[in-house]
């Protein structure tokens, strides 16, 4: 795995995003903003998830103004998404928002940006470029790929930005082709100091989506890119969450609750494995610590197979061997499965 690349460090809010800080997961909220009761109520569920950053849109006055009346109300930075009008961007400013996310695909003339970032400036709040491979601005060059095309659109806002002395920069270059994504983060990371907010859009929903966004996210985190991650997914804004700490957890990049060790189930299997991984799923998203425990299908392999895992269990006929590092530790009846194993958690 390569070395995490080095970027600036900015602040937005209480969170840092770039340098050293850990790889920030973040998410944004499906509800009306206008429905301010409605969007904070996503927002603190997310904020239960851990969720650390939260993005929510603003497509109009009343929008923008909301944000003034969410944030007095919930914990965790608030980024405003702002398209087509520059004034949405003032506002939200203006209501307290922590971030702002740009589309230079749609903001139109330069000077209109250089407003945006004055007013962000006064106020220390940063800026996020973020390019949609689906609205990109007219290339300026003829015969660039997609992804060029994407990088150059960023450059050219990035050195706007600099222009006004304006550093406060995050980047992000969005595709739903994962192979362009890779390309055009790679090309950018090389070129600019700012922290990279990645990403696959579009990817659909949690059963291709997760797939789609984790290839993309986990290949770019592999070459050491990426300072924020948001898993974007047809789907409650949790599972973008969950999603994007399962990918961090997974390259080992940081810690986040438990890890669930689960069998795939074979004919040897004697009881419904499917099921009380499930279950056991469920239990374990209300833990915090990091602790791997191992739902395993059968007694002759179970333990061996699983035994880097802190709490097991591997079952056999309407009877389970509970196991503490590969070590028998017990054995249970099949009712009490779920209740022994997370007895045994809670106690690790
Ligand atoms: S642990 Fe046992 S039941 Fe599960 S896949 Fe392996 S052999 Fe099959």
């Amino acid at each position: 795995m390569n070395q995490r690349r080095v970027s600036k460090a900015i602040q937005i809010g209480s969170v840092t995003v770039g340098g050293n800080s850990p790889i920030v997961v973040q998410s944004m909220t499906k509800t009306d903003t206008r429905d301010i009761m409605s969007t904070i109520d996503q927002i603190k569920e997310l904020e239960d998830y851990d969720c650390e950053l939260v993005r929510v849109a603003v497509p109009d006055v009343e929008a923008a103004q909301a944000i003034h009346a969410i944030k007095k109300s919930i914990s965790i930075p608030l980024i405003a998404d702002i398209h087509f009008d520059y004034r949405l961007a003032l506002m939200a400013l203006e209501a307290g928002a922590d971030g702002l996310r740009l589309n230079p695909g749609n903001i139109g003339e330069p000077e209109k940006v250089q407003t945006i970032a004055l007013a962000a400036k006064e106020r220390n709040v940063p800026i996020r470029i973020g390019v949609n491979a689906g609205s990109l601005p007219k290339p300026i060059r003829p015969g660039l790929t997609i992804a060029q095309q994407m990088v150059e659109a960023a450059l050219k806002q990035i050195r706007l930005l600099e222009s006004l002395d304006f550093d406060l920069i995050k980047v992000s270059l969005k595709a739903f082709d994962v192979p362009t994504t890779i390309e055009a983060y790679r090309d950018i990371a090389q070129k600019i100091p700012y922290p990279l907010h990645i990403g696959i859009t579009e990817a659909g929903t949690p059963r291709t989506g997760i797939i789609r966004s984790t290839v993309g996210i986990s290949t770019l985190l592999y070459l050491g890119i990426g300072d924020t991650i948001r898993v974007s997914l047809t789907a409650h804004p949790r599972e973008e969450v969950i999603a994007g700490y399962e990918i961090l957890k997974s390259l080992d990049l940081r810690q986040h609750g438990p890890i669930l060790v689960s069998c795939p189930s074979c004919g040897r299997a004697e009881v419904d494995i499917v099921k009380l991984a499930e279950k056991v799923e469920e239990q374990l998203l209300k833990i915090d610590k990091p602790i791997k425990v191992a739902v395993m299908g059968c007694v002759v392999n179970g333990p061996g197979e699983a035994k880097d895992a802190d709490i097991g269990i591997a079952c056999g006929k309407k009877k389970a061997v509970l196991f503490k590092k590969g070590k028998k530790i017990g054995v249970v009846e099949e009712r009490d499965f779920v209740v022994a194993l997370m007895r045994e958690v809670g106690r690790f």
